[in-house]
Order: structure tokens, then C-alpha cells, then sequence
């Protein structure tokens, strides 16, 4: 990527806003045995972080999944964070009970409405970022260059700011060619990734990691080219060696 000109991208320092707690509504699904306090608390080790978007827009999406009910309140309950949507994280927050919340959505829903609601949340992190963390100078710039040129800027910019939402994890690109229009990115250890407690278990389908491939294809759509979709092509939760993204236009 050219120097200069590097979008501050995803810092998150002063998030604020979420969703807001309600009465019941939205019929219990079946608890799912996706990941359970154990295996998710641990503990030991380091404390790593990741930026409060991952908790506070998806607190958003519960709420507007299920206007006046408890979804929200129910989820974030059950993944002892209750206390964050009474009041949300306006600085990066530890991981592990960012994962617990994450799971938990899975485990409170269909999984239909699971993928939505993520979806949902990572289409609400990528505004976010766009609209308070890229400097309008610095979308304009993106916007008119070539969409060769800004992915590469992009990719850059993401790569450097890839703590805010991989925490633990390890964020890498794969080497794609200048005409390929194509964006593969890799994150490894992907906090967010859990596979679920029972592998043999008959499990309904999961959506994946579709709150960071949301957050990949709205960034790409309107900093890259308006045509661009994200995938994840093969996920850590499913055994895969590392979660992959590919987004294409
Ligand atoms: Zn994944």
C-alpha cells in the first residue's frame, strides 16, 4: 500500500450506545451444546482485547430482532454481561466474555435468526467504523481510486487495526493477483470461532463467523467496489485451521 494517507481505522476508543433490555417476546430455541462457561472461561494466560463493537452493536441487533422484548437481555444474561447492556463497553473489552456472548446467541435462537442477528451486528460494526473511525478525507480517497488500488489501502489500513477485532486471533492476507478482484484474508485463532462442546452431536447447520465477514463486505462495498461480498470459506469452528474470508467484486 502507498504510504501516507493511512485511514484510522477501527480504533474504538469512545463507543458508546446499545441496545436496550425489554420484555420477553421471541420463543426459546432449544439450547444448543455450542460451548459451555468451562471451556470458554480460560482463564489462565493473558487478558486479550477486542473493541467493544463486538458487544455493543450486537446488543443493537438484538434489540431491533426483537423490538420491546428481552432477546437482548436474555442473551447478554446468559453470558454473565448483563451489566453491559445496562451500561456498554466504551473501550476494548476482554475477549472471553465477548466469545461467551457470541455462543450464546447461538444457543437462544433458531439458527435462521442466529445468522441474522450477527449479521445484523456486523453490519452495524462496519457503519460504525465507516462513519467514526475513517476520516472522511481518507473515504473519499478510497472511493476514487481504482478498486485495485483501494483494497490494497484497505486491506492495509484493516491490517494494521486488526487487534480491535481479532484480539487473540492473527490476521493475515492471502497474496491474490492485481486483476483478481478478490480480497482473501485469514484470521487464526479466532476468539470469536468456538467449535461446538459435542462434535458428534447432530448439530443444526451454524452460520459461521458472519459478524466479522458483515464487518469485511460492508468496509469493501463502500470503500472498494459497490459490488463486493464476503464469505467465510472454511471456519475454525468447524475444525478448519483458521477462520478464511474471501470478498469478491
Ligand atoms: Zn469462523
Amino acid at each position: 500500500m502507498p504510504d501516507g494517507v493511512p485511514p484510522t481505522l477501527a480504533r474504538e476508543a469512545d463507543l458508546s450506545g446499545g441496545g436496550a433490555p425489554g420484555a420477553p417476546a421471541i420463543p426459546r430455541a432449544p439450547a444448543i451444546p455450542r460451548a459451555s462457561a468451562a471451556r470458554l472461561a480460560r482463564a489462565e494466560g493473558p487478558i486479550h482485547r477486542i473493541g467493544p463493537n463486538a458487544v455493543t452493536r450486537l446488543a443493537e441487533a438484538l434489540a431491533a430482532a426483537d423490538p420491546g422484548g428481552g432477546l437482548a437481555a436474555r442473551v447478554f444474561a446468559a453470558a454473565g454481561c448483563l451489566d453491559w447492556l445496562v451500561e456498554p463497553p466504551g473501550a476494548m473489552v476482554d475477549e472471553r466474555p465477548v466469545a461467551r456472548l457470541h455462543a450464546e446467541v447461538h444457543d437462544h435462537m433458531p439458527a435462521p435468526l442466529a445468522e441474522a442477528v450477527l449479521r445484523d451486528a456486523g453490519r452495524r460494526t462496519g457503519a460504525y467504523i465507516l462513519a467514526h473511525r475513517i476520516p472522511a478525507p481518507a473515504r473519499a480517497l478510497l472511493r476514487a481510486l481504482p478498486a485495485v488500488l483501494a483494497d490494497r489501502m484497505l486491506t492495509a489500513a484493516i491490517a494494521r487495526h486488526a487487534w480491535t477485532f481479532a484480539g487473540s486471533g492473527r490476521f493475515a492476507t492471502e497474496p491474490t493477483g492485481a486483476r483478481a478482484r478478490r480480497r482473501v484474508v485469514v484470521l487464526g485463532g479466532n476468539p470469536l470461532a468456538l467449535p461446538p462442546e459435542d462434535a458428534a452431536a447432530a448439530l443444526p447447520p451454524r452460520p459461521g463467523c458472519v459478524w466479522h465477514a458483515e464487518v469485511f463486505e460492508t468496509l469493501y462495498a463502500r470503500l472498494v467496489h459497490p459490488a463486493a461480498a464476503a464469505r467465510e470459506t472454511a471456519c475454525a469452528a468447524d475444525g478448519a485451521p483458521a477462520c478464511r474470508f474471501e470478498i469478491t467484486w
